[in-house]
């Protein structure tokens, strides 16, 4: 079930100098328009910048449909790797569809950016709502976890690595449904390959990454692992004052468990934590775990929680 796909590429950027800008915010346009497609977007708020991009909302001109639009200036993608690297992430994430990833709906450019609109997720990520909130209650750590696992099962399924799972690509949408997002560092798994190179410095890094000891799918559950962890909790299980002490702690699996947790959530945090990646649970027997039927699990959730304890009635 790997997909093949038309390679999209990137046209390198005009050599006229005035069209250049070295500034980091890119030039864009009030209307933007996808030729290909005969498309115009009208370019609304800002939504928020990363290492490469600056999203916005854009709003289809004919069908009022309001989308997400990451651009991202040519500029920034003079080197070959800098295209490839982004080559490689709209390809993997093109091809997916699944109601916890967001939906990649068109890739384009014009002479000074290119674009790459999604599904809009309008209620911003778990990091704003972890920073609001600090730890939640386990419901609510239950329910989210819950989703992200079958964000993942699914990108397992199709071989696929996201290898950068972290609050801020979690995504929400206004019915608090998470979406999994940014497929900078994904990768493609061949067969039992080991992955011995990655370029990029994920978030909440697992012990063989830092090693160098060759890494697949269980980087994903470590991450999870720390997700559940920092969602249960308000602070992340290696947090440190350094990155060489983080690092540290990780090489050691130096991390307690609160006493708070009730004993399901500490088994499972336990096993995805396990500094051995042969022996963390695979994604799907994460999926099947008792933790996600040993309380409650509210189906949905309401936005109200991105600023208070709910009340479980
Ligand atoms: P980069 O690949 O450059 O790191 P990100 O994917 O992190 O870019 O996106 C940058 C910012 O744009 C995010 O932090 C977020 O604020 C916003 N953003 C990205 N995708 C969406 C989306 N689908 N819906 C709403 N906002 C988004």
């Amino acid at each position: 079930n790997v997909v093949m796909i038309r390679q999209p590429t990137i046209a390198k950027q005009p050599a006229n100098p005035s069209q250049r800008t070295e500034k980091a915010s890119p030039e864009v346009a009030a209307l933007i328009s996808d030729k290909e497609r005969r498309t115009y977007y009208e370019k609304g708020r800002f939504l928020g910048k990363g290492g490469f991009a600056h999203c916005y909302e854009l709003t289809n001109r004919t069908t009022r449909e309001v989308v997400a639009g990451k651009v991202v200036p040519k500029t920034m993608l003079v080197k070959q790797y800098q295209r490839d690297k982004m080559t490689q992430e709209v390809q993997i994430h093109r091809e997916l569809s699944h109601k916890n990833i967001v939906k990649l709906i068109h890739f384009f450019e014009d002479s000074l950016n290119v674009y790459i609109t999604l599904e809009l997720c309008s209620r911003r990520s778990l990091m704003e709502l972890h920073k609001r909130r600090k730890a939640l209650t386990e419901p609510e750590a239950r329910y989210f976890t819950h989703q992200v696992v079958e964000g993942v099962l699914y990108l397992h399924d199709l071989k696929i690595i996201h290898r950068d799972l972290k609050l801020g690509n979690l995504f929400l949408n206004d019915d608090l449904v998470v979406k999994i997002g940014d497929f900078g560092l994904a990768t493609t798994v061949d067969g039992d390959e080991r992955k011995t190179t990655l370029c990029g410095t994920p978030n909440y890094i697992a012990p063989e990454v830092l090693n160098k000891m060759g890494h697949s799918f269980e980087v994903d559950i470590w991450a999870v692992g720390c997700i559940l962890y920092v969602l249960l909790f308000g602070q992340p299980p290696f947090g440190s004052k350094t990155i060489e002490e983080v690092y540290s702690r990780i090489r050691h699996n130096s991390y307690t468990i609160p006493s708070v947790a009730s004993q399901p959530a500490a088994a499972l945090i336990r096993k995805m934590l396990d500094p051995e990646p042969t022996r963390r649970p695979t994604a799907r027997q994460v999926h099947r775990d008792i933790f996600f039927r040993s309380g409650f699990m509210p189906t949905r959730l309401p936005v109200s929680c991105l600023t208070m304890v709910p009340k479980f009635a």
